[in-house]
């Protein structure tokens, strides 16, 4: 099937190993070619026994489990490329419920009865692992005693080579669960969303005539953004290496107003970085593609060539990894906090996301044929109503303590979820509701004019920027996400709630008396009763609009505007009902996720809560207190009186900090969580303008924080 706009494209990007992407032509700078720290279908291919190799990929593309017998071959065939790359030990590396990555690193070498040692790495050890799962979150999944996890290999994603100066280690990403089989991670039930979503969109793509697709996979494209300070500032801030923002320092005199950071040109050592971690994940299989300055000042992003959502959701937990890695090498610090200075934007990450078939198609790409324009509209249609039902859970999955800066602070997207179309969909929409126009049919679309859709633009930078969900051309765009998360859970939202719509829609067709192929009159009006049930969701206006709050209110929208309120959406009736049905997740899975992200909200608020009362009390007022002497020693009488009324509010502010922080009524749970926000957000914030009006008056040899004015512009 011919689709002239259906743009970067290839089987691979649907498949799996993100390895054989673009190898021919992503040729990083320097002698290093892409994918080469990269156990690639080309190295499997040239290394392992023929059969062995026909037989791994061939279940691989079924998507069916590992014949155990294959496990010895390919394990060999991995240690012996991974050695001749210096590899000496590898790793299971996965992603526990932390939303980091963990690793724990075993030696190729094992002791002989002679005394010597021979390298091994056997079928067993590729497949399974076990790590002391005791020291991972797990929300009460696994009592103490079934303390044992294990790790499991995830043959879909390709296994790496990690470099360090001294050595290197094989990476190889795998699946975390409780001996029970239940989920302690963020891959299994990504993994399990996908299969979902693929049996959903065959069932539609069958009803819609399409006879050959045979898997659907859903894609990921993330746009990162960061920033990157000298480390010197950074080892002088107790508030950033500890809490990853500062919890102190008042507004840079030169703010972003200026707007000549985004896009300007690059300072070298900053594109020294970027080339460098280019380059590093380039040989690792990230296909990186742009870079540029963002908005405020020193912050950057990177995105790649999106991939399919389980080698996209690793990928992008290495590229956060190799970021902060190379950033030392040039003396920076690279800062994946949502917000790490008040007042200055913070950093989100974008989440583009699609469906495509094996054979190449993308779902959410507008046809050249009237017919593919309806299997666009109803894939369409599909997403805005689980949208629509699911908007506090989506809210939910990019719910984190960092983000509770961002999210409505009319910088980043509110915590109203709301989709945007573009003025052409819109259009579109809106005429098949009035039942005006039919996709089938030349020229029906009154004003339309065209005889299919007219081509949809593509998303340029000046599209709406406010809205958390915007239709993108081809994509969907979820924009809502913080800078430090993982990709996982708010993939695996969208993957479990399209299925779900997506089955919601088929039902009504077979309803219909659709068997086979169903009528494109059927098809539309089923796209016409599900854009008409949730177009409330659907809003092309400013998302920032203090308007926009009042009408979303009244469209019965939610907005949940802190993570406490958000997260509870997690063990909502609904969600579980989805997940269960799909097999994602169990309640009890859920529940445990639930759990996890209200202990990391709370634990993470009493961290800051206490370096903010230690950094004030210990650093901030005995600044303050000094200068406090050289005034009274100076007998400047005007300015003593300043000085000494705001050392006495900070004192009393301190103190009630630290009370608040000391004495909470709940020790864990929800209400744990909601007290801390109610009570420890706001004296730190109290605290904080004592400080900063502080910072403003005191002699500047005497204030020990590095401010923002030198954090941010020197580069
Ligand atoms: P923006 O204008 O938002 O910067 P870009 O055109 O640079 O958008 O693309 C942003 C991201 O979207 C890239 O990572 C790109 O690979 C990704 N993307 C493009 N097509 C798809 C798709 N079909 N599925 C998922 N991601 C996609
Ligand atoms: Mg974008």
């Amino acid at each position: 099937m011919a689709r002239t706009r259906q743009q970067n494209v290839t089987a691979a990007q649907w498949h799996s190993n993100g390895a054989a992407l673009g190898a021919a032509d992503l040729t990083a700078p320097g002698s290093y070619p892409f994918g080469d720290n990269v156990f690639s279908l080309d190295a499997q291919r040239k290394r392992l026994p023929k059969d062995v190799f026909k037989r791994l990929q061939a279940t691989l593309h079924r998507g069916e489990a590992l014949d155990p017998s294959l496990a010895d071959a390919v394990a060999n065939a991995m240690r012996e490329w991974a050695m001749e790359k210096g590899a000496t030990h590898f790793t299971h590396w996965f992603q526990p419920l932390t939303g980091s990555t963990a690793e724990k690193h075993d030696s190729f070498y094992a002791p002989t009865s002679e005394g010597t040692a021979i390298a091994e790495f056997s079928g067993k050890e590729l497949i399974q692992g076990e790590p002391d799962a005791s020291s991972f979150p797990t929300g009460g999944v696994r009592a103490t005693f079934e303390a044992r996890g294990y790790t499991a290999w995830d043959p879909t994603s390709p296994a790496f080579i990690l470099e360090n100066p001294n050595g290197a280690l094989l990476c190889i990403p795998t699946a975390f669960a409780s001996w029970t089989g239940e989920a302690l991670d963020h891959k299994i039930p990504l993994l399990r969303s996908m299969d979902a979503l693929s049996k959903a969109a065959l069932r539609a793509l069958r009803l819609l005539g399409d006879t050959e697709a045979q898997r659907v996979f859903t894609t990921v494209g993330p746009e990162q953004e960061y920033f990157l300070i000298d480390e010197q500032y950074y080892f002088e801030r107790p508030d950033l290496y500890t809490t990853g923002r500062t919890l102190f320092g008042t507004k840079p005199p030169k703010g972003h107003e200026l707007d000549d950071h985004y896009f300007g040109s690059i300072p070298e050592r900053i594109l020294a970085f970027m080339l460098e971690s280019e380059r590093e994940l380039a040989r690792l299989g990230v296909p990186t593609k742009t870079r540029h300055n963002e908005v405020a000042p020193n912050q950057y992003e990177i995105a790649p060539i999106f991939e399919n959502s389980n080698v996209g959701s690793d990928h992008q937990q290495l590229t956060m990894q190799v970021m902060q890695n190379v950033a030392r090498r040039y003396g920076l610090v690279c800062l994946l906090h949502e917000k790490p200075f008040a007042g200055v934007n913070g950093s989100g990450k974008h989440n583009n996301w699609s469906m495509g078939t094996d054979t190449g198609l993308n779902l959410l790409e507008p046809g050249d044929t009237p017919h593919e324009n309806i299997s666009f509209l109803f894939f369409c249609a599909a997403v805005i109503a689980a949208v629509n039902r699911h908007q506090a859970l989506l809210r939910a999955s990019v719910a984190n303590v960092g983000q509770d800066h961002r999210l409505g602070a009319n910088e980043a997207p509110p915590a109203i979820i709301s989709i945007f179309l573009g003025a052409e969909l819109l259009k579109i929409f809106n005429t098949i509701e009035k039942g005006e126009g039919d996709p089938a049919t030349p020229g029906s679309f009154l004003g339309l004019g065209t005889p299919v859709l007219p081509p949809l633009p593509m998303h340029g930078g000046d599209r709406n920027r406010t809205s958390p969900f915007a239709f993108t051309g081809n994509k969907f765009e979820f924009r809502a996400l913080g800078s430090s998360m993982s990709l996982a859970l708010p993939n695996t939202v969208l993957n479990t709630i399209v299925a779900e719509s997506v089955d919601q829609l088929c039902d009504k067709l077979e309803a219909r008396g659709s068997n086979g192929t169903s009528s494109n009159d059927a098809i539309v009006e089923i796209v016409r009763e599900t854009y008409s049930a949730n177009k409330q969701i659907c809003f092309d206006g400013d998302n920032y609009a203090e308007s926009w709050h009042a009408e979303a209110e009244q469209r019965g929208l939610s907005n949940l505007r802190t993570t406490p309120d958000a997260l509870p959406w997690l063990v909502e009736k609904q969600t579980i009902s989805a997940f269960e049905r799909y097999e994602v997740l169990s309640e009890r899975e859920l529940e445990s996720r639930f759990e996890v992200s209200v202990e990391q909200y709370a634990t993470k608020l009493n961290i800051e809560a206490e370096t903010a009362a230690s950094i004030a009390r210990t650093m901030l007022l005995p600044a303050a207190v000094r200068h406090l002497g050289e005034l009274r020693a100076a007998g400047h009488e005007g300015l003593i009186g300043e000085t000494a009324g705001l050392v006495d509010e900070f004192v009393a502010a301190i103190t009630t900090l630290e009370e608040k922080n000391a004495h909470h009524p709940a020790d864990e749970g929800l209400e744990y969580a909601k007290w801390m926000r109610d009570n420890v957000i706001p004296a730190m914030e109290a605290t904080r303008a004592v400080a900063d009006k502080l910072e403003r008056i005191v002699a500047d040899d005497l204030w020990p924080l590095p401010k923002y004015s030198e954090m941010l512009f020197i580069k």
